[in-house]
């Protein structure tokens, strides 16, 4: 990352943003002008087509693949992000950017104790189903999208694969871009800021022929961070979205047997 930081253009604002990372003890935790907003599951104040953290009235937008890019650095904690803007950049639409910010950080601090479950839980939000069983870490994310050229996707791996998500970028079908720019959003979609499905297949090459929920699994592993410590067990999501992964830690932090003893003061 530049001294400059990292600089760029938000989809869903198309407002300009900049973004330095800072080490310090504590908590990760977002910089917005005066105001500091900790990486939560307690600060999200929207989860509309990114997830959105707020506090006093201070807001940054699509924090979810920087968060990912941080947890696969191994950073939970010991990070200030300092944004200008009203959203992170989109960048590329993946993580990938993040990454190279991340790597200019160092050594993380040590990870918080994670949470591991005694039985196995099952969840559901909406059209998503989420289940965590005892076990090795591991995530596994499908999606299933009525567009021919999406369709069904699976994927699933054990942290050290982590790393391969933070490429895959954001996408969405040409009728969901023209229906959302209708709407007055995704001002800052442009070529080069994601992928869009036409009919007959991506406007662009895929990284990937199963790009789209390798970049779900990536979403979900930056919201995640924001319960605060690893989930330690056999993690898979169906049809995920922001709004139920947050709601999905809002219900394991109900639960009387998820101290918070592991996540960071
Ligand atoms: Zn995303």
């Amino acid at each position: 990352m530049s001294a400059r930081g990292v600089e760029g253009v938000g989809i869903h604002s198309g407002r300009r943003g900049r973004v330095r990372l800072h080490r310090d003890d504590g908590r990760l935790r977002f910089r917005l002008g005066r105001h500091e907003v900790p990486a939560d599951a307690d600060a999200v104040v929207s989860t509309k087509r990114c997830t959105a953290l707020g506090a006093d009235g201070a807001c940054v937008a699509t924090v979810e693949h920087l968060l990912a890019a941080l947890r696969v650095a191994g950073f939970w904690t010991g990070v200030v992000v300092e944004v200008e803007g009203p959203e992170l950049p989109i960048l590329d639409g993946s993580a990938g950017p993040w990454r190279d910010a991340v790597a200019g950080l160092g050594e993380p601090p040590p990870t918080p104790v994670p949470w591991r479950p005694s039985a196995a839980l099952h969840f559901r939000h909406g059209p998503t189903r989420v289940r965590l069983e005892p076990g090795a870490e591991r995530l596994t994310a499908s999606i299933a999208y009525a567009h021919r050229a999406i369709g069904a996707q699976r994927w699933s791996g054990a942290p050290e694969c982590f790393d391969g998500l933070l490429d895959a970028r954001t996408f969405a079908t040409r009728g969901e871009v023209e229906a959302l720019r209708a709407a007055g959003g995704l001002l800052g979609a442009a070529e080069g800021r994601g992928i869009v499905f036409d009919d007959d297949g991506p406007a662009a090459p895929l990284r990937w022929p199963d790009e789209p929920v390798r970049h779900k699994a990536l979403d979900a592993l930056g919201d995640l961070v924001l319960f605060g410590r690893p989930l330690a067990g056999d993690l898979s999501i169906e049809r995920g979205s922001h709004a139920a992964h947050v709601a999905f830690m809002l219900m394991l932090r109900s639960r009387a047997d998820v101290e918070r003893d592991g996540a960071p003061p």
